[in-house]
């Protein structure tokens, strides 16, 4: 199928995305790829509300400055009501404490743990930058993950000192369209003569003795190439280039994949108007709250296209790094358990009238520790075969912004085989 983790579903007579729902429009490529596209004016900007963390005592306000970056902000932190006096006093500190060398990698949560003190990690960083990647924060690279900090970590800055003077990078927008992110894919492919072949997968390739490539797909048609983009996951690359290489393939094998799934469900619009977490936009579920649910989005909160006086629609995502349990459940049962945790978390008591549930096997590639040195050690192990890319979220970061930056890069250096 098309667009691979983009996909839309239809739930209560609206199409909704299954996997990727919004693209950040202030990321480096991104506009400027929906405007070539001549997608800006059909551009749906996400309403500005606020998010959720679930905590022990109940639902807090995730603090402003705070995002998929990180916490840049320290005001907000503090007064979020989320910390303990002793966490407070430490994570005040944070200007203070010697800034150390982070080497060539260390995990997020190890440093930010160092810089603003473990509560911080656990309540701040652990719902939102582990649940965005369904992994371990302690696992997870700082400069893969959360670059503009081991900027500011290479120079011995004080991340809070240095976020006053900066202003940060560009501004978060969340946009996507009336018919889903489907609509860059489809247009992407609008008036091209690109020849596709879907549901069928390459199961081998080939060098051949001019250099060029041979492809087998399984479904027994044989093609040859001058180049190649491999934009699969990366243990599927593995399998694919061992013929050429079986360094770069093992280290292709040393990427670890989250499964997830989510699940769109529609609430009788008429039995919830009292549950007040609705008027956010979503919420965030602490690991160590021990749940099925990681987070929810409430769409018909979040989007105006999906305002429904009818249903409200709240997305669902499950799945962490390790866990297995939502493969244990069949759709009735991982939403009867999804919907559970929703109902602790606010109250809501109607059960859901409709559902629709994707999952997403060994989908959301870890980007831990050293995973840029991995990453640019195959690249440079792969450099002698001329012509063959890497492409997408296992190797250059997770999202479709880091997706389209790495389209074009592997472009770039297939169109360098042909000078
Ligand atoms: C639930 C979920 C929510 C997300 N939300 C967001 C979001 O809101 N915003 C955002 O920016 N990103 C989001 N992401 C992340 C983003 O969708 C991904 O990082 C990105 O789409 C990954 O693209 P990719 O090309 O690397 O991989 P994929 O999209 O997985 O594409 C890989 C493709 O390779 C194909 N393939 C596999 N094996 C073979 C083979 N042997 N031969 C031929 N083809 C093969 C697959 O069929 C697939 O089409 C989300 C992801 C998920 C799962």
């Amino acid at each position: 199928m098309l667009g691979g983790q983009i996909r839309t579903a239809t739930v209560a007579g609206h199409l909704v995305d299954m996997g990727a729902e919004a693209v950040h429009t202030g990321a480096p490529g991104m506009s400027a790829l929906i405007s070539e596209l001549g997608l800006t004016d059909e551009l749906i900007t996400s309403n500005p509300s606020k998010s959720w963390i679930w905590t022990q005592r109940g639902l807090r306000s995730l603090p402003a400055g705070v995002g998929p970056a990180g916490p840049q902000r320290l005001l907000p932190i503090l007064n979020s009501g989320m910390m303990s006096i002793g966490g407070l006093v430490r994570a005040g500190l944070e200007p203070l404490v010697p800034r150390r060398d982070i080497g060539s990698d260390i995990a997020v949560g190890q440093f930010i743990g160092q810089r603003f003190g473990h509560e911080v990690v656990e309540r701040f960083v652990d719902p939102v930058l582990g649940s965005l990647h369904s992994g371990d924060v302690n696992r997870l690279s700082l400069r893969a993950i959360a670059p503009d900090i081991a900027t500011v970590a290479d120079a011995r800055g004080s991340l809070i000192l240095e976020r006053r003077v900066r202003q940060n990078g560009p501004t978060m927008s969340f946009a996507t369209f009336a018919n889903g992110l489907t609509t860059v894919v489809q247009r992407v492919l609008a008036d091209t003569e690109i020849e596709i072949q879907t549901s069928t997968s390459i199961n081998s390739i080939k060098k051949m003795s001019d250099g060029r490539y041979e492809l087998e797909a399984t479904n027994g048609l044989v093609r040859e190439a001058d180049a190649i983009v491999l934009a699969v996951p990366a243990m599927i690359a593995a399998d694919l280039i061992r013929s050429l290489s079986q360094n770069a393939a093992e280290m292709l094998g040393h990427v670890r994949y989250a499964s997830v799934a989510t699940a769109v469900v529609a609430y009788p619009q008429a039995l919830i108007t009292k549950v007040r977490a609705l008027t956010g936009t979503g919420l965030l579920v602490p690991s160590s709250r021990r749940r099925l649910l990681k987070a929810a989005t409430f769409l018909s909160t979040k989007w105006p296209h999906l305002i429904d006086p009818t249903y409200a629609l709240v997305r669902f995502s499950s799945g962490r790094v390790g866990e297995q349990e939502i493969d244990n459940l069949d759709d009735a049962a991982l939403v009867a358990r999804l919907h559970s945790d929703m109902q602790d978390a606010t109250g809501i008591a109607v059960k859901p009238a409709e559902y629709h549930v994707q999952r997403w096997p060994a989908a959301i590639p870890q980007l831990e520790v050293g995973h840029l040195e991995l990453v640019a050690k195959i690249r440079s192990d792969l450099e002698g075969h001329q012509g063959l890319a890497l492409a997408g979220a296992s190797y250059d970061g997770l999202g479709i912004a880091a997706c389209v930056r790495s389209g074009e890069r592997a472009a770039l250096l297939c169109l360098a085989a042909f000078d």
